[in-house]
């Protein structure tokens, strides 16, 4: 009897499935992608990117050709409410879809405020929709006759607001070398990176120190006018989509406090067993930090366990590191390392993390997917 499989969102843990799939397609499982965009960036090259290392063409997936070769029908639309218990969701466009298997890889996103006064807002998440907002603002820095400072304020002393600023000045700059543009990172935590080591914490702050940077600690940014800035990178921490933190349109799916699909050792819901849910979306126990590199290590044990829960058989357990390579773009040509309590900086590390990350989006270009046999 024919299934259906539908994945939700083109996160980086469906990207590794589609792939799988195109290798080992089955003819007894419908297999469906829902996803707004065709183009899906890839978190870790998004700094590069921003900083102009990178074309946005060589950072993104192309999920519609990804699932072409996987023989999956894309919609383009997004979830805009589900019924788990009728296993049924419903769409953006209209449509209502059942499901005999659903995987949800939908991300995080941020709710910055929505009045800014006088201020650019270019929220980091979600990343798909930050291409349009920052080519707008780009095209209007080039051409913008005004001479005066630019006051650029990254909210948020996480990775991501460490890296996007940095990258956004040395854009910025290049861009336009005549006009001076001035960058503050405001958080409200005590430190900058609370999530690293001290040592990353200090060369990261030499880092911002470098480029010209004042750091703003136990600071809460309220209003544009009163603090300042011109552009303001919005990059606190990730919550989740408002569908996830609405009782009326979740259904009855088990979610944590702040709106995350739980889910258990298999990244099966705790509530629904055929619905999946990995990455930034999802709420493992304890809760694991909303980076891409979880995403992307849960997509083979995805794979896996959506092949096993069609088939009937056991399913794997996903274990996550406990340990890691981090690596920081720091706009210069270089970035910070670390893993465990070891670190370092320097050209090398970006070296490093350029390679990686170009291999990482290779496995999903043409040439990789279907290699010529010349
Ligand atoms: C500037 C920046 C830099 C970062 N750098 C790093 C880094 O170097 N390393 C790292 O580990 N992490 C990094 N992160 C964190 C990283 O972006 C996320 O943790 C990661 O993208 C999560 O992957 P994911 O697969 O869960 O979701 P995503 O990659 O966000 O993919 C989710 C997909 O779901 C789609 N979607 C959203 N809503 C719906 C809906 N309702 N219906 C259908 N589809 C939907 C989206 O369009 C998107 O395609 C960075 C974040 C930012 C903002």
């Amino acid at each position: 009897m024919m299934r259906r499989l539908i994945l939700v969102g083109a996160g980086h843990a469906h990207a590794q499935v589609l792939k799988a799939w195109a290798s080992a397609p089955r003819s007894d499982v419908e297999l469906v992608l829902v996803s707004p965009h065709a183009l899906a960036p890839y978190s870790g090259m998004v700094p590069g990117w921003l900083s102009g290392v990178y074309r946005y063409d060589e950072i993104v997936i192309d999920f519609v050709q990804l699932a072409a070769r996987a023989g999956a029908r894309w919609i383009c639309a997004e979830i805009d409410s589900m019924d788990p218990d009728r296993q049924s969701i419903s769409l953006s466009n209209g449509q209502n879809l059942g499901y005999d298997w659903l995987s949800l890889n939908v991300g995080s996103t941020l709710l910055p405020p929505t009045d800014a006064p006088c201020a650019q807002m270019l929220p980091m998440r979600p990343l798909a929709d930050l291409y349009q907002r920052y080519e707008t603002l780009l095209a209007h820095w080039r051409s913008e006759a005004d001479d005066q400072p630019l006051r650029v304020v990254a909210v948020g002393g996480g990775a991501a607001g460490f890296e996007s600023l940095l990258a956004v000045l040395r854009r910025l700059r290049q861009e336009r070398p005549d006009r001076v543009v001035q960058g503050l990172l405001m958080t409200s935590g005590s430190r900058v990176l609370p999530d690293y080591p001290a040592r990353v914490q200090r060369v990261a702050l030499r880092t911002l120190y470098d480029a010209g940077v004042d750091v703003q600690v136990n600071t809460v940014w309220h209003d544009s006018r009163d603090q300042g800035g011109d552009w303001i990178l919005w990059a606190t921490g990730a919550q989740s989509h408002a569908w996830q933190r609405d009782p009326a349109r979740r259904g009855a799916l088990a979610v944590s406090a702040e709106g995350y699909v739980l889910i258990d050792a298999q990244l099966r819901s705790v509530s629904h067993p055929n619905i999946f849910a990995v990455g930034d979306c999802a709420q493992w126990t304890p809760a694991l930090p909303k980076a891409g590199v979880y995403a992307v290590r849960m997509g083979p044990v995805l794979s896996y366990n959506l092949h096993a829960a069609l088939n009937g058989s056991s399913l794997r357990n996903y274990q996550p590191q406990r340990r890691f390579l981090s690596l920081l773009a720091t706009a210069d040509g270089r970035a910070i390392a670390s893993r465990g309590c070891w670190t370092w900086s320097g050209r090398w590390a970006w070296y490093l993390k350029n390679d990686i990350d170009r291999r990482f989006i290779r496995r999903f270009s043409e040439a990789d997917l279907f290699p010529r046999l010349t």
